[in-house]
This record gives C-alpha cells, structure tokens and sequence, in this order.
C-alpha cells in the first residue's frame, strides 16, 4: 500500500476534519501518499481528488464541517457508478479508501470493496446510529449544542411560564433526545424506540407539574417521532399554558468538535490507516467497550444497537 484517499459522504458531523486530518498524518507518518477527494463519492466518480500532504491539515482540527465537502451521490447507487469510480481511483494509483460518513456511505463502501478498490469505513454522524459502534464522531459536539441550546430555551421558558417542546435530530433514532433530555433536565423525552402515549406520557406529567404550581417545562422530541409544532398546539389547548414548539435543525450539525470527538476521530482515522497497511478491507472502524477495533462492513450493518434501557429508566426516575 503506497497511495491512499480520504473522502467523507453524507450529512457532515463535527469531527470530520479531524478524522480526515489524521488519516492524512498517520498516512504520512507511514510514508504514504494521500489524496484527497471532494464531495464523497461524486468527486471519486468526477475526479475531483487532490493530494494533501501533513501540512495542508494544518488549522483544521477546531473546524466544523468538512473542507472534503459532502454530499450525496445517486449515480453511485448503480453499479456503473461504482465501476466508474473504481477505474478513477485506478487512474490516480489509489490501493486503498478510507470513507467517512454513516451506514449509506458504509453500503457504499462495502460495493467499491466488491469492485477492487480496498475501503475502510469510519462512523461520522451526529445521530450515533452505527450499530456496531458504541460512538460516532459528532455525537458529543451535537450534544454540546443541544445543551446550550435547551439551556437558553429554558430560560425563556421559565420567564414566561411556557412549555417548550424541542424537537432534536437522530433520523429514526433517539441517542440525542434522551442524552440531552438527561443533561437538560427535560420533564418529558419522547424517542422513537419507545411507545408514547399523548395523554400519559405529555399530558399527565406536566398536568402534574401544574397542581404542583410549576408551569414551565421542557419536552424533548426526537426527529423520528415529529410533529412538535401540532403537539404544542394540543398542550395549550389540554392545558391552558401557553406552548411553543422549537426545531432545532441544521445548527446541531455545526460547530467545533469537542475534545471527544476530536480524540476519537483522531484515534479511529489512525486505525483505519493501519487496516489499510495490515491488507485490510471492507471493515468498518468502530468503538465497542470503550475500544477502538473493526468490524466487518455486512456484519457490522446486520447489528442491532438498543438504546440503552438504563438511560431511559433513569430519565422516568429524574422526572418525578
Ligand atoms: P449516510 O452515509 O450519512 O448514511 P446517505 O444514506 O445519504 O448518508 O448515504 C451517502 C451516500 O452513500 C449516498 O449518496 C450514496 O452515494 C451512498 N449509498 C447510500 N446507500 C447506498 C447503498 N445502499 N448502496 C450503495 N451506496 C449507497
């Protein structure tokens, strides 16, 4: 192995930079070449690659986002598509891949293994739903975000005796919405792996919170349950206290990672490296029991990750 890309694909994560500039050091450190590629897997497709050498990472490691851009690829989709970029990477001298991104990006990567070209996957996604990995680079930085976020909304909230419904990203996953609802204090978290009910599960505990002389509080809703804007609506209409609904968006993907997120996206970019130089591929780095190991990429995408019952247990405890 003498040359190597790096690209990221899909939603961008805090954390990427990072990643991508340890590849390319430990790269260089190994005295590899390492390319660059632009906008995930279209820049493969379109050519779009430049080399980067230790230095050309310099200044990025506190940066959000991704200086790779990203972006999603249809034509990649169809194996013509694959075909196509494998003979590109051929072209530039590529004997190995390391693609950042969640599991569309790992299918991906898993089909360019299949067309020749060796590809390792490294989990960047703010939601934290990689099955097979107990952390994704972004997650920390997002729940940073968040915290400041519901903070600031608390204080309005309780200014103006209101209930504040927050809707969070996650996709079909609730990891943000019950870490952040613990860190917030949230009197009601609502995620898409568990059955909620309107009545029990929103009205009757801020009901509660009202007979208590409390009219303020703070309801987390994750991205996969939705609908906060007409749940707002309901509250006041049930319960006489004004409702406003919040969709925090696009600003939970931004921002300088945190110190977690740039040590694990260090730590994950090395061994991606590292399994390149070792011959491997088709495996997906990822951190299972606080270690940084590999999974095969079909193995690793037929897992199944619970979000963790102790966390929803103690979030019913803390509401009381
Ligand atoms: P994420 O990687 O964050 O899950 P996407 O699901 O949008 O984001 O996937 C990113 C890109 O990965 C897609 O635009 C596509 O090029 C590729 N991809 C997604 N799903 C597949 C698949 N089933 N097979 C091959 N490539 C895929």
């Amino acid at each position: 192995v003498r040359t190597i890309g790096v690209l990221t694909s899909g939603g961008d994560a805090p954390g990427m930079n990072a990643a991508i500039r340890s590849v390319v050091r430990v790269g260089s450190y190994y005295g590899l070449k390492v390319f660059g590629v632009r906008r995930g897997y279209n820049g493969l497709i379109n050519g779009e690659l430049e080399e980067m050498n230790a230095r050309s990472v310099s200044e990025i490691l506190q940066r959000g986002g991704t200086i790779l851009q990203t972006a999603r690829c249809l034509e990649f989709k169809e194996e013509a598509g694959v075909k196509k970029a494998v003979e590109i990477a051929k072209v530039f001298g590529l004997d190995g891949l390391v693609v950042v991104g969640g599991d569309g990006s790992f299918r991906g990567a898993r089909d360019l293994c299949a067309a020749g070209l060796p590809t390792i996957a490294l989990p960047g996604t703010i939601d934290n739903d990689i099955s097979c990995s107990e952390y994704t680079v972004g997650y920390d930085t997002c729940l940073n975000t968040v915290k400041d976020a519901v903070d600031k909304i608390r204080d309005t909230a309780q200014s103006h005796e209101r209930c504040s419904i927050i809707e969070v990203m996650g996709r079909a996953a609730g990891y943000i919405a019950i870490q952040a609802g613990i860190a917030c204090g949230a009197e009601v978290i609502l995620v898409p792996e568990r059955k909620w009910s309107f009545d029990e599960d929103v009205l009757r505990p801020i009901l509660e919170s009202k007979s208590r002389g409390r009219k303020h509080s703070i309801i987390i809703v994750a991205e996969g349950i939705g609908g906060v804007i007409e749940m707002a609506k309901e509250i006041e209409e049930k319960t006489g206290i004004e409702s406003r609904a919040t969709i925090l968006g696009h600003v939970q993907r931004g921002g300088s990672p945190t110190v977690r997120d740039r040590v694990v996206a260090s730590e994950m970019g090395c061994k991606a490296v590292e399994l390149l130089l070792e011959g491997k591929q088709n495996r997906i780095v990822c951190m299972q029991q606080h270690e940084i190991v590999d999974v095969d990429i079909e193995e690793g995408l037929a897992m199944k990750k619970e979000l963790p019952q102790n966390l929803v247990d103690l979030a019913k405890k803390l509401t009381v």
